[in-house]
């Protein structure tokens, strides 16, 4: 055989495969997914038929933080001119060096409200142990000023489980108790859905949250029943889609620091 004539087998060979290669069906869907391509300048990824096509919209591109570039920062360890007390008038918490602490004078919300959103806040009991169970380290971080996350040294430290750092006050347990030692700095981070309600004031849907507590999961989207009132059943009162954050003064002297918020 010369060279020539072999060169020309190979070359036929190898037309004939990519032809068996290449059904009808798959030409039809090859055009369908170039012709979304065209519609989607700029995406890389070409979806067949019955895969999911990209979304229109571009994820906003921001600088992780943190805080992360799209929060608004609640406090920066500098001064309380975000917030204001519940009492009326300025807040009074003691600010120093980069925290500020609960001293007494009443809990601070808030001057901006919010409704859904991704909550970070750092905290820390006091250092020197002082009573016991709720009486220790008590504080809490209330959204919407009536759902409380419950701050509490719960470090070797009983009381009721849905009173214990982590829990939603006489509502639910935390998952794990995370606690770190008192006077040791600790995190949450939440991700909060604020109640919606009908016309009548009815519950057309009830707020959920998720909590981590120093990186660990102790909330798991539950469903809060209401305002988490000291005493009674809980129930929720209609309020508007976005309310004030506050914190609580329990007359413990707890730290926060670092307090950044996103709404969603
Ligand atoms: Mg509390």
């Amino acid at each position: 055989m010369n060279k020539l004539l072999f060169a020309g087998l190979i070359l036929t060979a190898a037309l004939m495969g990519s032809g068996c290669n290449t059904s009808r069906p798959t030409q039809k869907a090859k055009a369908e997914a170039q012709a979304v391509a065209k519609e989607n300048p700029g995406h890389g990824f070409v979806p067949l038929t019955a895969e999911v096509p990209p979304p229109k919209d571009e994820p906003k591109v921001i600088d992780a933080g943190p805080p992360p570039s799209d929060a608004v920062v609640l406090f920066d360890g500098k001064d309380l001119s975000q917030w204001k007390s519940e009492k009326g008038g300025d807040a009074n918490w003691k600010v120093a060096n980069g925290y500020v602490e609960v001293n007494g004078t009443g809990s601070i919300a808030t001057k901006q409200e919010f409704g859904d959103c991704q909550l970070h806040v750092e905290w820390a009991t006091p250092e020197e142990v002082k009573g016991q169970g709720q009486g220790r380290g008590n504080s809490g971080v209330f959204l919407q000023s009536r759902y409380e996350l419950q701050v509490l040294d719960s470090y070797n430290n009983n009381t009721y489980y849905h009173g214990q750092a982590g829990s939603i006050y006489k509502e639910y347990a935390p998952l794990v108790n995370a606690s770190r030692k008192p006077g040791e700095w600790q995190t949450y981070d939440v991700i909060y859905h604020a109640p919606r309600f009908d016309a009548n004031g009815g519950v057309e849907k009830a707020a959920t949250i998720t909590v981590l507590h120093n990186g660990v999961l102790v909330q798991d989207n539950v469903e809060i029943k209401g305002h988490t009132a000291h005493t009674g059943v809980h129930k929720y009162q209609a309020h508007p889609l976005k309310q004030p954050l506050m914190l609580q003064d329990h007359h413990n002297p707890v730290r926060y620091r670092n307090i950044w918020i996103r709404e969603l």
